[in-house]
């Protein structure tokens, strides 16, 4: 059987949805294709701290039906002690199965879109040297064929479609953090809900709000640490249990599934694009989830490509769109590349004297009116070589009033 259609977009999660979605709304014949079937689960946690792109694809109001907890605190403790404080905008964390879900029903409510559920693409097509299209099979051996001006890949870090398309790698470092996490009902709940981080002996911690009563813990481990968790899944709770409050927090809880882990996320950029073909999502970039980029990362590739598009359409040279989407997005993503890279890369246990003066410090109020004057330089000083940190610190700072004074 042969299909044609505008673009084929290999993978339907947020990258591939939230595409298809901006391509129905101008019209485009699309075919979004997934091997999963839906509403599934995938290997990630889901912290989505920008919540202003569910908004624009107008899933927003669906995705938190579900009775999410908005949470616009955030708590890091270091050891015992904490700093907490509001953020600017809030956060939600929707299970996986269900944003992707909400993504791909309103991705199919345009009449353009159709999608192919536990399809797998095999194969690529070339008409010459450009990529014309892509050959899928069914779990019954039955074969589809479906000819496209554009290939996307949306097919997530291991992508199919990079590998047969030889995108070229940039800016790659191996996995350095094994992730473990699952989902727990009862614990003890802060006063409003609140993102909490632990660092705690150069592992981290993290505590995510999802509906009341259910949270999402996630651990990242040192990497000689990923074979003794992954055996003993209790180690989970017990290291958990060392996280100043946790013990008594998780008395009544219980864990709902599995812990689930993995040894680590690959890091690197690919080549966007080529002949016939683009990536997005993680397929094109790839992070350590430590910094809960991901999912916005993917959204905003796929806002950049739609942007892409439209320019081609209204006739600007296809290599030279491409040429600008490339710039465009390193230029977005970068900064929270490098910032994921040095994040995880602290992995030193703080010294006995040097907690031990931070325990004191945190704890008395005269320290603080010393320091907070000169935290500002402090930051810049030592971070000279991240400077996108203190950047970040001050774009958020602008919309609690920084400059306004
Ligand atoms: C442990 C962990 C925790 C994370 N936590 C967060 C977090 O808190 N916040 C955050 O923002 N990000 C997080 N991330 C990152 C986030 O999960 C990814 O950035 C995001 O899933 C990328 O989406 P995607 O659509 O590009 O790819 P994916 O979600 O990987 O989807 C790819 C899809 O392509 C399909 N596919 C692949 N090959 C084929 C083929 N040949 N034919 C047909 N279909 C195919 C797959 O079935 C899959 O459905 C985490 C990641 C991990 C591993």
């Amino acid at each position: 059987m042969e299909e044609y259609v505008d673009v084929v977009i290999v993978g339907a999660r947020v990258a591939g949805s939230s595409l298809a979605i901006l391509l129905g709304e101008i019209g485009k014949r699309v075919l979004l294709i997934d091997k999963a079937s839906f509403p599934s689960d995938t290997l990630s946690t889901h912290h989505m701290s920008h919540v202003h792109y569910l908004a624009k694809l107008g899933v927003l109001e669906e995705v938190e039906a579900k009775g999410l907890r908005k949470i616009n605190r955030m708590r890091t403790y270091i050891g015992d002690s904490f700093v907490e404080g509001p953020r600017d905008s809030y956060t939600i964390i929707p299970r996986r199965s269900h944003l992707d879900h909400v993504l791909l029903s309103k991705a199919c409510s345009y009449d353009r879109v159709e999608f192919l559920s536990g399809w797998s693409v095999r194969e690529l097509f070339y008409d010459k040297d450009q990529v014309s299209g892509v050959e899928a099979v069914d779990s019954r051996g039955e074969t589809k064929t479906i000819h496209a001006s554009l290939v996307v890949g949306a097919d997530g870090k291991h992508s199919n479609i990079a590998e047969w398309v030889q995108a070229g790698k940039y800016g790659a470092h191996s996995p350095l953090r094994p992730v473990f996490y699952g989902y727990y009902h009862g614990i003890e709940p802060l006063i409003e809900p609140t993102t909490e981080i632990f660092l705690n002996e150069g592992r981290i911690g993290f505590l995510f709000p999802m509906e009341p009563g259910v949270e999402c813990l996630g651990l990242e481990v040192h990497p000689e640490e990923f074979k003794e968790f992954a055996k003993n899944p209790a180690k989970f709770e017990e290291t958990y249990q060392t996280f100043y409050g946790m013990e008594r927090r998780l008395k009544h809880a219980s864990l709902q599934g599995k812990i689930i882990g993995t040894p680590g996320v690959p890091n690197f950029f690919r080549e966007p694009s080529g002949k016939g073909w683009i990536l997005i999502g993680d397929a094109a970039h790839s992070k350590d989830p430590s910094t809960g980029l991901g999912i916005n990362d993917a959204f905003m590739q796929s806002f950049l490509l739609a942007e892409a598009m439209q320019k081609y359409e209204e006739g600007t040279p296809w290599k030279e769109v491409m040429a600008e989407f490339k710039v465009k997005r390193d230029d977005r993503l970068m900064p929270g590349y490098r910032l994921t890279l040095d994040y995880i890369q602290s992995m030193r246990s703080w010294s006995k004297n040097e907690e031990a003066l931070f325990q004191s410090m945190a704890a008395n109020p005269m320290v603080w009116n010393k320091i907070i004057p000169h935290l500002p330089d402090l930051l810049k000083e030592h971070s000279a070589d991240v400077p996108e940190l203190y950047g970040s610190v001050e774009g958020e700072a602008k919309n609690f009033g920084l400059g306004k004074e």
